[in-house]
C-alpha cells in the first residue's frame, strides 16, 4: 500500500542524482505522489530534466528573490491548485565562511547564509500556506552543525541554528492551519553542498566511523523519513528535528 497516493510535493534543491532531495523525491513517488520540482537556475534546470520524468512539472525558484518564489507559487496554484507538502532542500555560504575561524566570517557572508539556508524557509512558508492543503507538510534538511563545533561546518552550522529555530517558530504558527513544519538533522552524505565544507570528506568519515555497521545514512533512507514526515502518518509530529543519521548523534 502506498501512504501518499494521490499527493502533490514540492521538492525544492534537487541539484542532481546524489542530491537529499532527489532522495525524497524518489522516495515520495514511490509511494505514490506526484513531484513538483523548483529549481535555482537554468544551469540547474539542464541538470535536472536529465533525471526526472519528461512529463515532470518545473518551476524556476531561486529562494535569493520573493519574486521569485512568489512566483513559483503561483505558477504551480495554476498548474496543481493544491498542494500536500513542500521539502525545502537548499543552503549555501561562501567557500570561506566554511573554513578556518569563525572570527573571520565577514557581515556579507553571514547576511548570505542566513537569507539562502534559513530565511528562505520562512519565504517559502509564506507563500506555500496559500495553496498547501489540510493535513499537509513542510520538511526542511539540517546538520548536527547546528548544535556541535563542528570542524569547518561554521557559518553553515549557526545557519542551521536559525533554520532549526525556524521550523519550530513556523510549526507554531501554521499548525492551526493544519500544516505541520519539521525537520530532518541528516547524517553527513557527499552531495555538491558538502564539498564547499573545507575537508568535508572528514565529516563523511566522521558519520560512517559512528555507525554501527560504519556505512553513513543514505539519501534514500533520508527520502524515507521524509516522505513519512510530510504524509498524514505523522500527524502526531509537530515541529521538531528528527535525527536521520544512523545514530552518529549518540556519541
Ligand atoms: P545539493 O548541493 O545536492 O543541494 C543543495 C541545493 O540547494 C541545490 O539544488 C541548489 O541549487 C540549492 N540552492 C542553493 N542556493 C539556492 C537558491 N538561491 N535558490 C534555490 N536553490 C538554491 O546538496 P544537499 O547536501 O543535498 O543539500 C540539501 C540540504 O541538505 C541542504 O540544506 C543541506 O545543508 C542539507 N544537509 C546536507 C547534509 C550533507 O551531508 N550533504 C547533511 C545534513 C543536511
Amino acid at each position: 500500500m502506498t501512504y501518499l497516493s494521490g499527493k502533490k510535493i514540492v521538492v525544492m534543491g534537487v541539484a542532481n542524482k546524489k542530491s537529499i532531495a532527489w532522495g525524497c523525491a524518489e522516495a515520495m513517488e514511490t509511494q505514490g505522489a506526484e513531484v513538483i520540482y523548483t529549481y535555482q537556475n537554468d544551469r540547474m534546470k539542464k541538470s535536472l530534466q536529465k533525471i526526472v520524468s519528461e512529463d515532470a512539472f518545473l518551476v524556476e525558484c531561486d529562494v535569493a528573490s520573493d519574486e521569485s518564489i512568489q512566483s513559483a507559487f503561483s505558477q504551480i496554484k495554476d498548474y496543481a491548485g493544491e498542494i500536500d507538502g513542500i521539502v525545502h532542500a537548499i543552503a549555501y555560504a561562501k567557500k570561506e565562511e566554511l573554513s578556518g575561524n569563525v572570527t573571520d566570517i565577514s557581515r556579507d557572508g553571514y547576511a548570505l547564509a542566513q537569507d539562502i539556508s534559513s530565511y528562505s524557509l520562512i519565504a517559502v512558508s509564506k507563500y506555500g500556506q496559500e495553496i498547501l492543503s489540510e493535513n499537509s507538510g513542510i520538511v526542511s534538511l539540517t546538520y548536527i552543525g547546528s548544535e556541535r563545533a563542528i570542524p569547518n561546518y561554521n557559518m553553515m552550522g549557526i545557519a542551521k541554528a536559525s533554520l532549526e529555530a525556524s521550523i519550530r517558530y513556523l510549526a507554531a504558527e501554521l499548525s492551526p492551519k493544519k500544516i505541520r513544519v519539521n525537520g530532518i538533522s541528516a547524517g553527513a552524505i557527499k552531495t555538491l553542498a558538502v564539498t564547499g565544507v573545507q575537508d568535508y570528506q572528514k565529516l563523511i568519515q566522521l558519520s560512517e566511523d559512528r555507525t554501527p555497521d560504519h556505512i553513513g545514512v543514505t539519501i534514500e533512507e533520508v527520502g524515507n523519513t521524509c516522505a513519512f514526515l510530510i504524509s498524514p502518518l505523522s500527524s502526531g509530529i509537530i515541529g521538531d528535528v528528527i535525527y536521520v543519521d544512523k545514530g552518529v548523534h549518540l556519541s
